[in-house]
């Protein structure tokens, strides 16, 4: 697997059912595995007139979490077209677009402009977060009910490797929620809004 790859693109299809989250280790894409050829797992990525066609693997949440935090993915495209909203002096002193008025641009030009995209690395690993600990809270719903936990043979698997469950029977497979993965879900319950 290449770590050489630095502008990857990123599947637009949410992750259902049996699908995982997989690379292709030709282009860097990364996605769910229902974006690619259903018989051998092939990228369908567009390559000019063709599509892509190299060989995918199916990575884990660490693998994923590396990705984002080497900012390896292309930005979406709104965020490229973004204008600097406010400047930075070499005196430490930030003036916005309007404090600074007609001279913005020569402003930007001269000292180091800022732009609002520089939050969007956090942005891009929210709702991954989000997503994580909705899967967890679903177990717990479900594992204090006694129903089968409907949250997908992948999330298992995220969830163990995160740390969050606890794998204890192998067949039929068993999960029991490990005390990081209690303590995950109250801080994000006191994290949240009321
Ligand atoms: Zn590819």
């Amino acid at each position: 697997m290449s770590n050489q790859i630095k502008h990857r693109k990123l599947g637009t299809e949410p992750l259902v059912g049996l699908y995982y989250v997989s690379e292709c280790i030709k282009c860097g894409w990364i996605g769910s595995s229902g974006e690619l050829t259903e018989d051998d797992a092939q990228c369908l990525q567009a390559v000019g007139d063709d599509h892509c066609w190299g060989d995918t693997d199916e990575i884990g949440a660490d693998r994923l979490l590396e990705l984002m935090q080497s900012g390896a993915f292309d930005k979406p495209a709104t965020l490229l077209k973004s204008e600097p909203v406010a400047v930075l002096y070499a005196d430490g002193a930030v003036l916005t677009k309007a404090e600074c008025g007609n001279c913005f641009e020569i402003c930007c030009k001269v000292e180091t402009p800022l732009y609002a995209e520089q939050h969007a690395p956090v942005a891009v690993v929210l709702p991954f977060a989000e997503k994580v600990i909705s899967k967890l809270r679903r177990f717990e719903e479900c594992a204090s009910d006694n129903q089968d936990v409907d949250i997908g043979r992948h999330w298992f698997d995220v969830l163990t490797q995160l740390g969050l469950l606890n794998r204890v029977q192998r067949s039929p497979a068993y999960w029991e929620m490990t005390q990081q993965g209690e303590d995950a879900l109250e801080v994000a319950r006191l994290n949240t809004p009321k």
